[in-house]
């Protein structure tokens, strides 16, 4: 079956275009703030302006809310874009607030895509829901590993109360390339994260935070983990998580691909002690950056 044939629940997708090799299909979405559960569990809301993600990580638990097996398979390759999600966000908030006239709504973006992935640079549908969201101020908390964020920043400077999490997984760049061949580079990372950093003001009428989230972690090689460490100082917050056991049997583990049960093995070194590996970075981290608050798990999600 080619990809173009994927067939989708809602409506007979069509192929809007190719993004690189990526299939882009386009299509009306009934909602765009869905009601935020499980982990995330404490937002109100999350919020995806996509389906499917391009940077296709071999471990991406997103994989196994595909519409159907084949795009599971195809993960990374394809992406649905919600063509009328800046419409629906100005009606659902102002639904929000006429329920809770005083109270902003806590807003997770993006919890199964990346807001940032690299068709955002041309549909800038990610653009155009903070645009939106502005004159509305919810407590926003964007997800990412794209330093297409940088674009936004004259956006992004105008939330009172934002949270950017930026995802590096690893300090060495050849686990990065295994573990997700198709993201940017820790580098490019980090320097966004800087850039974000360096350009919005954090004060009493814009409270703007940085973290960097460490989940799952993957291997590390020994001299890449202290360098890693160090350039870490820049933002407010680092949280870390384990990477799920082989041997957990949900669907949802992040081992359900099998890319990355394959890559466990190729780093046998790090995964048969993974429990010590990862204790001993955490306390390197903790030792490291006394200036940076460290959160495990669920805990560290959170604006607060
Ligand atoms: S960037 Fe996030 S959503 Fe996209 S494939 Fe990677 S882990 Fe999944």
């Amino acid at each position: 079956m080619k990809s173009q044939e994927y067939s989708v629940r809602q409506s007979t997708p069509r192929v809007l275009e190719k993004f690189g090799n990526t299939n882009v299909y386009n299509l009306d979405s009934k909602t765009i703030l869905n009601k935020a559960t499980g982990y995330i569990g404490s937002y109100d809301f999350t919020l995806n302006p996509y389906r499917g993600c391009q940077y296709g990580c071999s471990y991406c638990y997103a994989a196994a809310f595909s519409p159907n097996s084949q795009m599971r398979q195809d993960w990374g390759n394809w992406v649905i874009v919600k063509q009328n999600a800046v419409e629906l966000i100005e009606k659902e908030l102002k639904k929000w607030y006429k329920r809770n006239p005083n109270k902003p709504p806590t807003i997770y973006m993006s919890s199964v895509t990346d807001p940032y992935q690299p068709l955002e640079s041309q549909i800038q549908l990610t653009r155009g829901l903070l645009s939106v969201m502005i004159p509305y101020q919810p407590i926003l908390v964007i997800q990412t590993r794209s330093p297409i964020i940088v674009r936004d920043i004259d956006l992004l400077k105008q939330f009172k109360r934002l949270r950017v999490n930026m995802s590096i997984p690893t300090g060495s760049e050849s686990v990065r390339k295994d573990f997700e061949p198709q993201s940017p580079s820790i580098q490019a990372r980090l320097n966004a994260i800087g850039k974000l950093r360096h350009n919005i003001p954090d004060n009493q009428d814009h409270q703007i935070r940085f973290s960097i989230t460490i989940t799952p972690l993957l291997p590390i090689f020994p001299e890449d983990e202290t360098p890693f460490i160090c350039k870490l100082e820049v933002i407010d917050r680092i949280v870390i998580q384990a990477f799920h056991s082989a041997s957990q049997k949900s669907v949802l583990a992040a081992t359900t691909r099998k890319e990355a049960v394959n890559l466990k093995e190729k780093y046998k070194w790090w995964y048969d002690n993974e429990s010590e590996k990862y204790n001993n970075f955490l306390e390197n981290l903790k030792a490291l950056l006394c200036d940076v608050e460290v959160f495990e798990g669920k805990a560290g999600f959170g604006y607060d």
